[in-house]
C-alpha cells in the first residue's frame, strides 16, 4: 500500500493573483524492500514509521485459520477512469478519478488508487501468489479499506496489458495517457467471496487500522506480463506479519 500526503503549491500568475494547486507528494523519508532501509528497519528510519514495529495489526498476513461467517457481499460500483499511471519508486500506481465505490453492508468506500506487488504480499495457507493488486479505498471519514486481488500465472490478462503498454519511463511523474480509459472492475474475479480482517498499510508509515478484503479467487496474468513488472520491481513485498490474536473471517 502506498501512503500519500496531500500538499499544496502556490503559483503566482502574471497578474499577481495566486492559484492554489493541490498536489500529491510521496512521504520524504526513504525506505526500501531490502538492505539498510529494508522492512526490519522501517521503524527506525523515521519516528513517523514507528507503527511498523509497535503496531499490533500489521499487514500483510498469512491467511490460515478462518471463521466462516454470514458476511455481506462486496458491492462494486466502479466506473471507467482516464489512465493516470505513476512509477513512484516503490511500485506502479494508477490514480483513480472520484466516483467509484465499494459498499459492504451499510459502509461505503471510494476507490482512490490501485497498485501492484510482486510477488503477492498476502499468503493463503502459507502459499504466495505471483502478484497482487491492492485497490485502495477511503470512506468519508478517511477510514481505509483495501481490496486485494491475487494474480497467478496463466492466460494473458488483457486489462492489465493496457497498463503495461503505458508504463511510465520516468519515476515520480504522473502520466495522463491521452484517450485511454481503464476500469478497475475489469480486474475483478467473477467469484468475489473474500477474507476480511483488520490490518495496516503494508508500507511506511504502516498505519492502522485498515480494513482488508482479500478476494479468495485469483485472477490470471501471463508469465510474460509478470516478467514485465518484475523487471521494474523484482520484489516489492513486505514479509508477512504476526497475527497477534486477530480473527480472520471468511464469507460463505
Ligand atoms: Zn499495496
Amino acid at each position: 500500500m502506498k501512503w500519500r500526503l496531500f500538499g499544496f503549491i502556490t503559483t503566482a500568475t502574471l497578474f499577481g493573483s495566486v492559484a492554489i494547486i493541490p498536489q500529491e507528494t510521496e512521504h520524504h523519508a526513504h525506505w526500501a524492500y531490502e538492505g539498510k532501509d529494508g522492512p526490519n528497519k522501517w521503524a527506525t528510519i523515521d519516528p513517523a514509521y514507528s507503527e511498523c514495529k509497535v503496531g499490533h495489526h500489521q499487514s500483510p498476513i498469512d491467511i490460515r485459520h478462518t471463521e466462516k461467517a454470514g458476511l455481506p457481499p462486496i458491492q462494486f460500483d466502479y466506473s471507467p477512469t482516464p489512465l493516470k499511471i505513476v512509477d513512484n519508486g516503490h511500485t506502479v500506481m494508477v490514480n483513480y478519478a472520484p466516483g467509484s465505490f465499494i459498499t459492504v453492508g451499510d459502509h461505503q468506500y471510494q476507490l482512490t488508487q490501485f497498485h501492484f506487488h510482486h510477488p503477492s504480499e498476502e499468503h493463503i495457507h502459507g502459499k504466495g501468489f505471483d502478484m497482487v493488486i491492492h485497490m485502495v479505498h477511503s470512506d468519508a471519514s478517511g477510514n481505509l479499506a483495501v481490496v486485494a486481488v491475487l494474480l497467478k500465472a496463466g492466460k494473458v490478462n488483457s486489462a492489465l496489458q493496457i497498463m503495461w503498454d503505458h508504463l511510465p519511463k520516468e519515476k515520480n511523474k504522473v502520466g495522463a495517457v491521452e484517450g485511454v480509459l481503464i476500469n478497475a472492475a475489469d480486474f475483478l474475479p467473477v467469484n468475489r467471496g473474500y477474507y476480511t480482517f483488520v490490518g495496516s498499510l503494508t508500507t511506511p508509515p504502516c498505519t492502522e487500522p485498515v480494513t482488508w478484503f482479500v478476494l479468495k479467487t485469483p485472477e490470471e496474468i501471463s508469465s510474460g506480463e509478470v516478467e514485465v513488472f518484475a523487471r521494474l520491481y523484482p520484489h516489492d513485498t513486505r514479509p508477512t506479519q504476526r497475527l497477534e490474536g486477530r480473527v480472520i473471517r471468511e464469507s460463505k
